[in-house]
């Protein structure tokens, strides 16, 4: 229930409150701040803004990680200082580059070099510049038996590393349905991170919290994603959102959601909830919560 003393951020019937697009990367190289500006002009109001690793040229030592995330921090920085908007880091090696990195510089030498990242990303987040871990998890296509149980132990030893330092995880993983969640569900258990902690990005969206075995998500908001969660949101009882996983490269125009989509489908949520019987207190507070009170306990 809300205080009835509050106003709500409807004006005559748009949103005027917080849109966040949890999960967007930048490129300094393509659009960078121009596609800020199409977020903004949408009516978006904030983002996390995670490193985008270069997978044609993989950091060989922690020393180029370190430059990696010294420049997704200062693009944080030039972005708050021209638009003004909420920008928050997301830090870590990548598990694609692990995995590929395993071919070329071999297993122990990968791992070694990605925990590494691990521990120098955590350094960056306790120190406030970033705020959570992330993406890290693992790869999203086929690989061998050997490769998959290695990047197993990996993610387990990511996980406990999280827990110690009491901080969230944003996972890349692949899609296998329910199957995905029991699985990160089980190594959260195991390595005693809180599973709220371990962030699902580009989710499905089926928010149902049987499915997502009480992870949080960030809902990958494609064309039929609103009436989908509308219809599993009654099941939900953990925290969700909404990500473009914007890649802003110009190799793979498409390839992702554009930098409007989380304005647009903001608004198509608050139409559907409005059909569904969700009263404006109520939408009022999903939003709300969606776009601002929960990210500022998963993300801090
Ligand atoms: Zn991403």
């Amino acid at each position: 229930m809300r205080a009835p003393w509050r106003e709500n951020m409807f004006n005559q019937g748009q949103w005027e409150g917080p849109i966040l697009d949890q999960h967007m990367h930048l490129d300094r190289n393509n659009r960078y701040l121009s596609a800020i500006s199409e977020f903004i002009n949408s009516g978006g109001t904030a983002i996390n803004l995670v490193h985008k690793p270069n997978f044609s040229d993989l950091p060989l030592t922690i020393s180029d990680y370190q430059l990696a995330y010294d420049d997704t921090i200062d693009m944080a920085r030039e972005i708050r200082e021209k638009f003004g908007i909420k920008v928050s880091v997301i830090l870590g090696p990548h598990p694609v580059s692990w995995e590929k990195q395993v071919h070329t510089i071999g297993l122990q030498e990968s791992t070694f070099l990605h925990l590494q990242a691990v521990k120098l990303a955590i350094k960056y987040i306790s120190s406030g510049e970033a705020v959570c871990l992330g993406e890290v998890g693992r790869p999203h296509y086929p690989v061998s038996l050997e490769i998959w149980d290695a990047a197993n132990d990996l993610l387990l030893e990511i996980m406990k590393l999280a827990a110690e330092a009491k901080i969230s995880i944003q996972l890349h993983v692949e899609d296998d349905g329910e199957k995905t969640y029991s699985d990160l569900a089980k190594l959260c258990d195991m390595a005693s991170l809180p599973r709220h902690l371990a962030i699902r990005h580009y989710a499905p969206a089926n928010i149902d919290s049987e499915f997502t075995h009480g992870l949080s998500v960030t809902v990958s908001v494609g064309k039929d994603s609103i009436s989908k969660i509308v219809e599993s949101l009654p099941n939900c009882n953990s925290y969700w959102g909404m990500e473009t996983d914007y890649l802003d490269d110009k190799n793979r125009p498409g390839a992702v959601l554009g930098p409007k989509t989380i304005p647009k489908r903001t608004n198509q949520l608050i139409e559907k909830l409005g059909e569904s019987g969700y009263s404006k207190e109520e939408i009022n507070d999903i939003v709300e919560n969606i776009h601002s009170n929960w990210p500022q306990i998963l993300y801090s």
